[in-house]
């Protein structure tokens, strides 16, 4: 038998255990015969009880837990010592990607809302687990000053930063469309959404070199506005069109913008926010008929993310469980 070269060797092990671990934590679905998954029962499908919470929700208190990958996500040393930011990082698609990020070798410096603080400790200890450095920065994105500060502290902690995640998000239904949109809510939405994206990314540019990457989270809402959000909606178009035009103006320095679009996803924003008689059938009216789980939404981050993506910029990508944007 031909012995194996030390490379060799340590390469096979290395697969072995990325495909025990694999195997070992995919307790959602398990392939059939031919290694595919159905993505319409890859999670349960059936509706959610109805249910509500206090804004802004917390990941304990939802029926059922949310999975955002901590049983499934694999690195592969994609993200090896970069460095990222990630807004709304303590909680549902955040968290997600704080999972990715971390298990493929990136540092990552998160947001959250103060009152978010026991989500945030479980994020740093998932981001700690995977062998990576965390950063929680508690505060409000509403305020120019802690978006500064924010991009500030990452920096100065991580002597960098490769990839700003904006993706905190303030989302509340009317019931009566415009009839029951107030000022206040509106200017609270377009801070949180808008805003902050704004001022986050006019604070990061001056760190980023050729390669970095801005990600924003938009939504299926920027495309097919509900006439409960219509304030939220335009933030998402708001988000589309400024990936689109910080896309032009940044291409020339080397760094590329895009965004990612989720349709309906299982997290602590929609119990808070909704009707408890909409929460049950959320995700229902999809062509994959279930709502989407964060986890399954990292991947997409993680390819904007990294190197695999270098000639995707000014983009939006859906991950909307089939329903079509634009
Ligand atoms: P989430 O509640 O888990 O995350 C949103 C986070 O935003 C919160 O955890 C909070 O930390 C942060 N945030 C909100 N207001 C803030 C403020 N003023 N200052 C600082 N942080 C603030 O919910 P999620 O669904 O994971 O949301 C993430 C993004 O995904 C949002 O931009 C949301 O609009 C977008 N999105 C979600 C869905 C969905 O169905 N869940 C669909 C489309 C788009
Ligand atoms: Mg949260």
């Amino acid at each position: 038998m031909a012995e194996e070269t030390p490379n060799e060797k340590t390469e096979k092990t290395d697969l072995d255990e990325d495909i025990a671990m694999a195997l070992v934590n995919h307790v959602i679905s398990t392939p059939d015969d031919s290694g595919e998954t159905d993505p319409r029962t890859k999670y349960p499908s059936e509706e959610f009880e109805p249910q509500t919470q206090d804004y802004p929700g917390w990941t304990e208190a939802m029926n059922p837990r949310p999975d955002h990958g901590e049983q499934s996500y694999v690195g592969h040393h994609r993200m090896m010592g970069m460095r990222t930011l990630i807004t709304g990082g303590d909680s549902g698609i955040g968290r997600a990607v704080a999972i990715a990020y971390a298990r493929e070798g990136a540092d990552v410096a998160f947001t959250y809302l103060p009152e978010e603080e026991q989500d945030a400790e479980q994020t740093v200890q998932l981001i700690e687990d995977a062998g990576s450095r965390a950063l929680a920065l508690p505060g409000d994105l509403q305020d120019e000053e802690f978006c500064q500060e924010v991009i500030a502290q990452a920096v100065a902690e991580f002597d960098g930063l490769n990839v700003l995640v904006n993706n905190a998000g303030f989302q509340m239904t009317t019931s009566e469309g415009i009839e029951d949109l107030n000022s206040e809510q509106f200017d609270r939405t377009f801070k949180t959404n808008v805003y902050a994206l704004f001022w986050l990314t006019k604070a990061a540019l001056p760190h980023m070199k050729p390669g970095a990457a801005i990600i924003n989270t938009s939504s299926i809402q920027g495309y097919h506005p509900s006439p409960s959000l219509i304030d939220y909606a335009a933030t998402k178009a708001a988000i589309n069109s400024m990936t689109f035009s910080l896309a032009e103006a940044l291409g020339p320095k080397g760094i590329r913008v895009n965004a990612v679009a989720p349709g309906p996803v299982w997290t602590p924003l929609q119990p808070p926010t909704q009707p408890a008689e909409k929460i049950e059938k959320f995700g229902q009216d999809t062509p994959l008929g279930r709502a989407g789980q964060p986890a399954e939404l990292a991947a997409t981050y993680v390819l904007l993310a990294t190197e695999e993506s270098s000639y995707i910029s000014g983009s939006v990508i859906g991950v909307t469980g089939g329903k079509h944007l634009a």
